[in-house]
């Protein structure tokens, strides 16, 4: 009979081989952890959603300089890539490149001793419990014995706009990355975008590489659109941590925005984000998120400046336009849809004829609603809980994911965009390799004693 392995002896399961799945991988092993990686659709393995993407006008939305996949050696990227020279070092290079670089990784850290690690290609849809171990539940049958499970589980898709339920699937995409989405125009002369955000320029800069010279129009609340990095390098001065809170703190951003410019006002705070949001009560959170999040996000996350380009020229030419507004509803006119919407401020109603409609609102963040199976495993279970601001799960700061009682518990975890609500600033990655990075540091130094965990 086999002998029955001990808790020591178990891999770490991570389920999800996006980026967030695949450094933590890469780090455990660094650390001589055992370790599963569990992904659904192999074609993205490493490189997720973000790098995933096989469109060469797709750019990466964060300097060179900046996407090492370690906080432990800053340059990795820039040695990977060839680059020498601070030209190189502030280039927006294809996303593309960077799964590349993600899948080289990956193989590599595969290719140790035998037993080490294991990719599992299958979707995870259920995990079962017991005080020395977890068994994970795979979608056809398989299972993984873990000590640990991580989820690694990235963004969900957006959530359904009930104005739109009218429509056809030929007339509205309810996830720009779906397939088909952005491709097969012909007889499409106005492609309406829901959502004004870096999702939405990603669908631009590509129905643009495809050859449609139709209109574009993007619907949002406040039609703001992503601003521009500069083109040169930030000059941003480390400085300590405000003191200030809520709408004080604003004020002391404006004020160094005056005397600095406002990227590098925002960018100082970067190495402070996270303390500050959780500093701040949910109350003050959630002010924020109601009425800052907005101008937060358009200033925070930029466009590579060579997308910015083409999206002005674009907007010059009358091809496209950025409007504000609420939509109300959605009918089919013959081969159109026929959208009505308020414009921001107005009481009147407008409407518009469009051949294809894009739902580019960005991720739903409520787990409850995301119709994940092993989300929905763990939370009938509660073993899981969403955070108090629906942005993703209810974790502690070493992403420990806390009960239906608010509990953390040992040998379950999250990383990545999932545990927004804990960190806010988590969805980058120069944000997520540290937290990976910690992560694997933690599983990796500690003692797994019978059951009491780890
Ligand atoms: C379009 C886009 C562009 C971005 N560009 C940048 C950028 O330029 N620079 C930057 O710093 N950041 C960027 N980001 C942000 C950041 O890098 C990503 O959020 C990050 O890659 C998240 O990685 P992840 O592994 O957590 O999620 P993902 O990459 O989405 O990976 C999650 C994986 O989990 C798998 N999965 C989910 N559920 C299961 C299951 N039950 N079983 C098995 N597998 C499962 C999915 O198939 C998926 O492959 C971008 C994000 C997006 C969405």
């Amino acid at each position: 009979m086999a002998k029955a392995r001990t808790g020591a002896e178990l891999p770490v399961a991570i389920v999800g081989g996006g980026f967030s799945g695949t450094l933590l991988a890469i780090n455990l092993l660094r650390h001589d952890v055992k370790v599963v990686l569990v992904e659904r659709d192999e074609t993205q393995l490493a490189k997720g959603l973000a790098f995933g993407t096989r469109r060469p006008e797709h750019l990466l939305n964060v300097r060179a300089a900046n996407m090492s996949a370690f906080p432990d050696d800053l340059g990795h990227f820039l040695r990977w890539m060839g680059f020498s020279t601070d030209d190189q070092a502030n280039r927006f290079v294809p996303r593309l490149a960077y799964g590349h670089y993600l899948r080289e990784l990956l193989v590599d850290a595969l290719s140790g001793p035998p037993g080490r690690a294991e990719v599992r290609a299958g979707e995870a849809i259920a995990a079962e419990f017991r005080p020395d171990a977890t068994t994970l539940l795979l979608a056809g049958g398989g299972s993984i014995e873990c000590r640990a499970l991580v989820l690694a589980l990235g963004n969900f898709p957006p959530p359904p706009l009930p104005a739109l339920t009218e429509l056809p699937p030929t007339l509205h995409f309810a996830d720009v990355w779906q397939p088909g989405a952005l491709d097969d125009l012909g007889g499409v002369d106005h492609v309406v975008l829901l959502g004004s955000g870096l999702t939405a320029a990603d669908a631009i800069v590509s129905l643009d590489s495809a050859g449609y010279r139709g209109r574009i129009t993007t619907l949002s609340r406040r039609g703001l659109k992503p601003r521009s990095h500069a083109e040169d390098g930030p000059v941003v001065a480390s400085m300590p941590e405000p003191e200030t809170s809520g709408s004080w703190l604003v004020r002391v951003v404006r004020e160094r925005a005056a005397a600095v410019g406002w990227r590098a006002a925002i960018d100082e705070l970067r190495p402070h984000t996270q303390h500050i949001w959780r500093r701040h009560d949910v109350a003050a959170q959630r002010r924020f998120l109601r009425h800052l999040r907005p101008y937060w996000d358009v200033h925070r996350h930029r466009l590579a400046p060579q997308v910015a380009v083409r999206i002005s020229v674009l907007e010059q030419s009358g091809r496209l336009a950025f409007t504000a507004g609420k939509l109300t509803g959605a009918t089919v006119e013959g081969a159109s849809a026929r959208l009505r919407w308020r414009p921001r401020g107005g009481s009147a109603e407008v409407n518009l004829l469009a051949q294809r409609v894009i739902n580019c609102i960005g991720p739903e963040g409520d787990v409850t609603c995301a119709g994940h199976p092993l989300l929905d495993n763990l939370l009938e279970q509660g073993r899981a809980r969403p955070d108090v601001h629906r942005l993703g799960l209810d974790v502690e700061q070493s992403g420990r994911l806390r009960n239906a009682a608010g509990e953390p518990q040992e040998g379950l975890f999250a990383v990545g965009p999932l545990t927004k609500g804990e960190a806010w600033e988590i969805v980058a990655v120069p944000d997520i390799r540290r937290q990976v990075w910690d992560l694997a540091r933690y599983l990796g130094s500690a003692h797994w004693v019978g059951g009491e965990g780890l």
